[in-house]
């Protein structure tokens, strides 16, 4: 999400004349793109913050600005004199940026952390930055209305807006037309995203299930992927528009926080440990072999041993393909930290963190493990970061895809179900669809052989 609010960033700075820069030593403007969502992450802010001050005292006219959520959360005491931040700018007022840089020139410092209702940047052609040139974030809403009880998101990010669909629809084509072949739709809880067209009167709002057909229906060569999906709010509809389209990707990105109900109801998550076992039962009815993966939360407030076996259990009952996993860390101002205590020692989150993460490793190994001798169409998304070498390649060889020409590159790109897949190929260029036979697997990546030529998804 803040890569996509980056882009944005730099469309309205584009706009009033600035380019980016080759490093931070040849730039006038430094902005961080902050994230609260941890401690963790802030303190990388703020080492961060560290090595921009060096820049200043050997530049005096370097303007530094701190962006985003640890902008809205910390206001104010981001200014304090020996930080050297000149410009402090919440998520909702990024058009007011050159304003605020020209306040900075006049040798003021500059804050806006006013949060909207109504801010989406719907008009803003986000400038893509660092793009591989094939996939492509889309934000389709933003803040949200949740409230669960360790997130410090609706803090930062205000109250759950969503932008007109026309614009994403215009969007996203737009950037199929310019070669891009796959779009993430983006929002905190996408499920709820929900528009009333202007001048209709009380006409039923666009759903996420509509709009998902909207862009789906753009081009078949369209990948269409979205995050992140809210158990509560998974709607069969949504469901069914996937299994219509089958450039809608197989995969959901199903935060499941916990696998107890109790702890469930701490995190005010509105949903149990049945409700999200009955949507991965209704994902797999209706979408057989959708990939699913999920967020995991260990050590939350008063998890007991027994709380912490009921997420192992889950875990190993979805057989999840991929997940994140975070120990719990208190985030001042939230629900949690107002009324409930931190209390599982640091040692003991460290520990079942260990397990779950232990635990996922086996889950991914097994769901790549049974790709062995599947075939994928596989979006190529550019050259790998290393070659494949020794013993896969030999198998490649032998198997008559390589004929002993060594310098065919490896390439890397992903199937439907979000799965990387690294094959070597002489004529596959990114944006290109490529069916690949799989023959090994890590836990983290798919190899495999080329079973036909790339069809040009550019064509
Ligand atoms: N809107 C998304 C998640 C956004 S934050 C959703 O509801 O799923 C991404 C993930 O960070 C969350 O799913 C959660 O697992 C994790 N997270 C959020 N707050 C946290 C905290 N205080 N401590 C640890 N992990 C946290
Ligand atoms: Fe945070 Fe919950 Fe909103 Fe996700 S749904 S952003 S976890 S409050």
């Amino acid at each position: 999400m803040n890569v996509a609010d980056s882009e944005v960033v730099a469309a309205i700075l584009e706009e009033a004349g600035y380019r980016p820069a080759k490093d931070i030593h040849h730039a006038d403007l430094i902005f961080v793109n902050t994230c609260s969502i941890r401690e963790n992450a802030e303190q990388r802010v703020w080492g961060r913050l560290d090595l921009f001050r060096s820049e200043k005292r050997r530049r005096k006219n370097v303007t530094i600005g701190v962006l985003g959520c640890m902008a809205e959360r910390l206001k104010e005491d981001l200014l304090e004199s020996d930080r050297l931040v000149d410009m402090v700018v919440g998520p909702d007022a990024y058009r007011e940026l050159p304003k605020l840089i020209s306040s900075v020139d006049t040798g003021h410092k500059a804050v806006n952390v006013l949060l909207s209702r109504e801010e989406t940047y719907a008009d803003i052609t986000p400038v893509r930055l660092e793009s591989n040139r094939v996939s492509a974030f889309i934000s389709i809403m933003r803040g949200c209305n949740n409230m669960c009880a360790y997130c410090v998101v609706p803090y930062t990010r205000g109250a759950e807006r969503s932008r007109d669909p026309e614009t994403i629809v215009s969007e996203a084509r737009d950037i199929f037309d310019k070669g891009y072949r796959e779009v993430t739709l983006l929002g905190q809880n996408v499920d709820s995203y929900r528009y009333f067209e202007e001048g209709h009167g009380n006409s039923s709002p666009v759903m996420f299930h509509h709009l998902l057909e909207m862009v789906a229906g753009i081009d078949p060569r369209l990948r269409v992927r979205f995050s992140t999906s809210h158990p509560k709010d998974l709607s069969d509809e949504v469901l069914y528009a996937m299994a219509r389209h089958e450039n809608i990707c197989r995969h959901i990105h199903l935060p499941v926080q916990s696998g107890s109900s109790t702890v469930l109801e701490r995190m005010n998550r509105k949903y149990d440990r049945e409700w999200y076992l009955d949507r991965i039962t209704a994902i797999k009815r209706i979408i057989p072999g959708c990939a699913v993966s999920t967020d995991i939360i260990a050590g939350f407030c008063g998890e007991t041993e027994e709380e912490h076996s009921d997420t192992l259990s889950l875990m190993r009952e979805t057989g999840f393909d991929f997940a994140y996993m975070f120990k719990y860390s208190e985030r001042p101002g939230t629900k949690a930290a107002r009324h409930l205590k931190d209390d599982v020692p640091e040692k003991i989150k460290t520990r079942r963190l260990n397990e779950i993460i232990a635990l996922q490793n086996l889950l991914s190994s097994e769901s790549k493990k049974d790709d062995i001798g599947k075939v994928f169409e596989v979006l190529v998304e550019g050259r790998a970061k290393k070659a494949i070498a020794g013993k896969e390649a030999a198998s490649i060889m032998a198997s008559g895809s390589d004929s002993g020409n060594n310098i065919i590159p490896t390439m890397m790109g992903r199937t439907s179900g979000n799965k990387v897949v690294v094959f070597r190929s002489k004529d596959a260029q990114p944006g290109d669809y490529v069916n690949v036979k799989i023959t090994s697997a890590t836990s983290a990546t798919l190899t495999g052989n080329t079973m036909s030529d790339p069809v040009t998804g550019r064509g």
